[in-house]
């Protein structure tokens, strides 16, 4: 048997040809044009990376992006003031801290001084609990959690009752995928560096997500057949036949699991593209529940 591809660039797509729709709508309705804030703290090149492209998703689509930059020195109070006032700025909808912070700062607290409905990363200890909880519902889900369930959804894969094991247990991936996955009525088994049996739990999965940053270190013989693998890590692999010296691999090896699973993601072109994505997505909805806000607002009597 060979796997299914799951096609990350075309579901991405189409997401974000919804995402230009809406906005060209809200702006022909409003004469708004939403916005997307991103903070970065420091000069960690992949980070700087990961903002620059979110910047150029967003211009792609109609979306402002407004960019932040803080010497990587930048002290506490300084960070949180560039938050409160972009709580305060109504012409920005989402407010985008690129992740990891500095170590000297507290992340959770600069996290949780989001404004809930401007917190399109979704890492808002609110929105997180919320996504935790039974009858609650998150304003915002993290962007690939979020991209995760998409790719799922659109794979046609019955979520209730299926046993999902998720590899990796990180704030931005797995806990949140896992919690997005048991939000969805799937039996969801968590492992983790300290897990002993990987294999014994992934042998009787139906849904497989693996986020570990371990270059292929699931194999299509730990699998059960048929099982439907999102493949979320994105690694480096020395490769001397590439001009780079390297190739860029998933978490899981692709060629022994896609004979033996029955939908995989490839990596490069799966996940990936998702994530900015859902993020566009995320910043398109706060932006329709501003304008709803200021629509509602305007019916209101002058007090
Ligand atoms: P992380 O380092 O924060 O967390 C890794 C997790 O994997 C930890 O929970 C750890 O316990 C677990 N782990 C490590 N080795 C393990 C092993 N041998 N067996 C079982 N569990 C093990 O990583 P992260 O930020 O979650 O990222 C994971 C991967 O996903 C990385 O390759 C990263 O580049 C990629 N990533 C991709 C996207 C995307 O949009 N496609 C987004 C974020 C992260």
């Amino acid at each position: 048997m060979s796997a299914r591809l799951i096609d990350g660039q075309a579901i991405a797509a189409a997401i974000r040809d919804d995402v230009r729709g809406r906005a060209e709508a809200l702006r022909a309705a409003h004469g708004y044009t939403p916005g997307l804030a991103t903070v970065l703290v420091g000069d960690n090149p992949a980070s700087a990376t990961y903002v620059r492209m979110k910047q150029k998703a967003c211009a792609g689509l109609g979306l402002r992006s407004v960019p932040h930059v803080l010497p990587a020195d930048a002290r506490q109070p300084e960070v949180q003031r560039l938050v409160e006032a972009l709580n305060a700025d109504p012409s920005i909808d989402g407010i985008l801290v690129q992740l990891p912070l500095p170590g000297h700062l507290d992340e959770e607290s600069i996290l949780s001084a989001i404004d809930l409905e401007k917190d399109v990363d979704g890492f808002h200890p609110i929105n997180i609990g919320r996504l935790a909880m039974r009858n609650r519902t998150p304003l915002f889900i993290p962007c690939t959690p979020f991209g995760i369930l998409r790719l799922l959804e659109e794979t046609g894969v019955t979520l209730r009752g299926a046993d999902a094991v998720v590899v990796g247990r990180s704030n931005i991936v797995g806990l949140p995928a896992a919690m997005v996955l048991q939000k969805a009525d799937a039996t969801v088994t968590l492992c983790h560096r300290h897990t002993r049996h990987l294999a014994r739990h992934l042998r009787h999965a139906d849904i497989v997500v693996v986020a570990v940053g371990q270059p292929e270190l699931v194999t299509g013989d730990m699998l059960k057949p048929g099982a439907v693998v999102i493949d979320v890590g994105i690694n480096r692999k020395p490769d001397a036949s590439r001009p780079n010296g390297y190739r860029i691999v998933g978490d899981v090896d692709f060629e022994s699991a896609r004979a033996v699973a029955g939908a995989i993601t490839p990596v490069p072109g799966g996940v990936g593209p998702m994530t900015i994505a859902m993020l566009m997505h995320n910043t398109l909805r706060a932006a329709e529940r501003h304008a709803e806000r200021q629509r509602l607002a305007t019916l209101l009597p002058a007090t």
